[in-house]
């Protein structure tokens, strides 16, 4: 899919949207760190326009790929599954009580926070 490149002017807007973070986890991150995410992938159908662009840092951008918001809660929501099942440091990390599992439903930054206006 042919991507149309977004103006500088426009990247600003992006990245000012919610205040210069990742619309998805919430981090802080640079104007050079953000990557412009479609909310809407391109492969399903979203559109390449201003409204369909979400500010994202690169973790974000990369797991949800060509995911619908849905499908990347649905992912992000069995990260600890996942964890457990493969991963003996973060298993023996639980039983020690060094982290701690969130296991609320997944709410997106964008989800909690209103988008700026330009
Ligand atoms: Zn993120």
């Amino acid at each position: 899919m042919e991507r149309r490149k977004i103006p500088s002017k426009e990247r600003y807007q992006i990245y000012a949207k919610y205040n210069g973070r990742c619309a998805y986890c919430g981090q802080p991150i640079t104007y050079k760190e953000m990557q412009v995410d479609h909310r809407e992938p391109l492969a399903k159908g979203g559109a390449d326009t201003e409204e369909n662009y979400m500010p994202a840092c690169r973790m974000c951008n990369h797991y949800k790929h060509t995911l619908t918001v849905e499908d990347f809660r649905k992912q992000i929501g069995l990260l600890c599954d996942r964890l457990r099942a493969r991963t003996y440091i973060y298993n023996l990390a639980l039983r020690h009580g060094r982290i701690t599992e969130n296991c609320d439903p997944v709410i997106f930054y964008f989800e909690k926070e209103a988008p700026r206006d330009n």
